[in-house]
């Protein structure tokens, strides 16, 4: 306790810092910890961003230099400004799992059943509230063309609302398969080179790939070794070896979580 006192009366500045950076720093702990437990945020993104916030805090408190104590309290608020952009986007994910797995469903359902109207008509619904308008009605008028008129007005009625709403696309939504790199226009359910489930396929790549939450988290992490980690190594490390073992580390670790963020195409987690 006195020690604490003293260190107050010697480095006032470092003690503020210290008590200021404690609330952002539990806020974002319990917020990835949250994350990684439900799925929703990449273990090794989750890891890294926990090691990275732990370790700017105790930088915060007992720097090595001085300096080094408001460069770190600065990436503690930077973090606070990424954080609210963070969430929503992986709220957002979470929204898009969901009609993710539905996709899936339906087309497990389609392989059990190929004339499973009701099936193709959920999986058509789910594309048209995704963008893919044109699959939508291509497949939509597949599932109709199986459904009694009279019977599913319902059905009826919101494919006419789609057409409506395609009459003012003029973009060419052909995709391209995954698996074959053939492209498959509206109303084709399964690949017609390689017969792959093309449609889920893109919408796990495409919908739950690399999301900004990722390239945010990875940014940060880059930016911290890069402006506290590695100048904090090189002056307060004596030893060489360990030097540049901790030099090695820190740059593999941020290259990595950039690598997965921006260019690494398969959809994390
Ligand atoms: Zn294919």
């Amino acid at each position: 306790m006195l020690e604490l006192l003293a260190s107050i009366r010697d480095s006032p500045v470092t003690a503020a810092f210290g008590c200021a950076a404690i609330i952002p720093l539990a806020v974002w702990t319990i917020a990835v910890v949250g994350w990684m437990i439900m799925g929703e945020m990449d273990f090794l993104f989750g890891l890294v961003a926990l090691i990275v916030a732990f370790l700017l805090g105790m930088v915060v408190m007992m720097p090595s230099q001085p300096v080094f104590a408001p460069i770190a309290f600065c990436g503690i608020l930077l973090l606070m400004i990424v954080f609210p952009i963070v969430r929503r986007q992986l709220d957002r994910r979470a929204l898009v799992a969901i009609e993710v797995e539905q996709i899936e469903g339906a087309y497990q359902m389609l392989s059990e059943k190929p004339d499973n109207a009701s099936a193709m008509f959920k999986l058509a619904e789910r594309l048209y509230y995704r963008g893919l308008v044109g699959h939508a009605i291509g497949i939509g008028e597949l599932a109709l063309a199986k459904m009694p008129q009279s019977m599913f007005p319902e059905e009826n009625r919101a494919i006419q609302k789609w057409r409506h709403a395609a009459k003012n696309l003029t973009a060419n939504q052909d995709l391209p398969c995954l698996v074959c790199g053939h492209r498959n226009g509206p109303a084709i359910l399964y690949c017609e080179s390689c017969g792959s489930n093309y449609l889920a396929l893109y919408a796990r790549g495409k919908w739950l790939g690399t999301t900004l939450a990722m390239r945010l988290v990875a940014a940060w992490v880059a930016a911290m070794v890069a402006l506290v980690g590695l100048p904090m190594t090189v002056s307060s490390i004596k030893e060489l070896p360990m030097v540049i073992a901790l030099v090695v580390l820190q740059i593999g670790m941020a290259g990595l979580l950039l690598w997965r963020a921006f260019a690494y195409k398969g959809a994390l987690a």
